[in-house]
């Protein structure tokens, strides 16, 4: 990718604001301790490996997908517990599905609104289908502005509201009735409402549960979940779930063959397992609430409150550029977490630290515990 890129040719037919955006960056992690992406940390036990390879060994990769991802999108629906009046479809992640709602809602001057900080994805998938795309500001505790998202959305009367419950990078569930009368108002000007719950296995609510008890006032609310903080990031499966006549529309969109025989028979066997994985997810749980403890204890720092197998730390600094010290003093003793400090203003002097295999957090801990500013190491 050197020299001139004007004089490469047929790059002029490539879209301008392409041209002008940035790749997604994968940060390296070679060698490092990784609590950067939301992974769950543990693998399968080598039994349970080898028992996984001898289901893959087996599948037809000669033929396209077929009747294995149907039953998917059953034993996917029986595991959660979707009402008979839902319907549920697969994505290649959750990503694919942010972008094909952003392709089936992009009316004429249809917008996009969620609150800010959130999921980049959001505002990524709204900009590249030509949507217009509004954030709103949640308050300084993280809990969403009502009065203000009230306003933005009587104001944009947006086609496609989301909501990460719990929230990325922020971690955190909001407010139930919040939420139900934020539901209402943006179904009320005829929005459909996303619940992204990519956290779902680490977080004490769900939206799944306002569905089943208030079917009509969630008619325009689907529901979006993904294997990959389950311990499946690798494989790429996300799902979203609603009334079945919309899902039945967003599907028109659907690559027909978007989830691969690997995908989906890799899944299959980790429902057929949902126990080991649910006891990792219980891991997580109590390592998350160990490092909380932890930090609440050291000095300079402040945790925030996590439903998530993730937690934002805020650094007590009077100047902008702690967090980032801090990231690197981490990096330079092998632990990869995010530094989000620059994402957002609400974000100032903010890491976000993925929870770990208990060796891992006590790496954390002790790199955390060298680093800081006042440290004697
Ligand atoms: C990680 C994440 C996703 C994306 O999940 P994939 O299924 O891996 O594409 C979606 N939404 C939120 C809020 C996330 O944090």
């Amino acid at each position: 990718m050197s020299g001139s890129l004007r004089s490469v040719p047929g790059l002029s037919m490539i879209r301008q604001d392409v041209q002008s955006m940035h790749a997604y960056a994968v940060q390296d992690a070679r060698g490092m301790v990784k609590l950067d992406a939301m992974e769950n940390p543990y693998v399968l036990p080598p039994a349970l490996q080898a028992e996984l390879g001898v289901r893959l060994g087996a599948v037809a990769i000669n033929r396209y997908p077929g009747p294995r991802v149907d039953e998917l999108r059953r034993v996917l629906a029986q595991h959660i517990g979707l009402p008979d009046t839902h319907a549920l479809m697969l994505g290649n992640g959750s990503d694919e599905l942010i972008s094909l709602l952003a392709m089936a809602c992009d009316l004429p001057d249809a917008t996009v609104l969620a609150p800010e900080p959130g999921f980049v994805m959001y505002a990524m998938s709204a900009r590249l289908q030509g949507m217009r795309y509004v954030g709103v500001p949640l308050c300084a505790d993280f809990s969403l502005d009502e009065p203000a998202m009230l306003q933005a959305i009587t104001e944009h009367r947006p086609a496609l509201v989301y909501f990460a419950y719990p929230n990325n990078p922020t971690a955190n569930l909001w407010d139930v009735s919040t939420l139900r009368r934020l539901v209402a108002a943006a179904s009320a000007q005829g929005a459909l409402v996303v619940m992204d719950e990519a956290y779902q296995p680490f977080s004490s609510r769900t939206w799944l549960e306002e569905i089943r008890s208030s079917p009509l006032a969630n008619a325009q609310v689907l529901l979006m979940r993904t294997l990959s903080k389950y311990g499946l990031a690798g494989v790429r499966l996300g799902y979203l779930c609603g009334p079945a006549a919309l899902i039945g529309e967003i599907d028109k969109l659907r690559p027909p063959y978007n989830v691969s025989v690997l995908n989906a028979e890799c899944a299959l066997f980790a429902l057929e397992h949902a126990q080991e994985f649910a006891q990792q997810a219980a891991l997580v749980r109590s390592e998350r609430e160990r490092l909380i403890a932890a930090l609440s204890l050291m000095q300079g720092v402040q945790p925030f409150p996590s439903d998530a197998n993730m937690m934002l730390l805020r650094v007590m600094a009077d100047d902008d550029q702690a967090a980032s010290r801090l990231f690197e003093g981490l990096r330079e003793r092998g632990v990869l977490v995010k530094n989000v400090s620059k994402m957002h203003p609400l974000l100032r002097n903010c890491l976000r630290l993925t929870v770990g295999t208990s060796t891992e957090n006590d790496l954390l801990l002790q790199a955390l515990a060298q680093a800081l500013p006042g440290a004697r190491v």
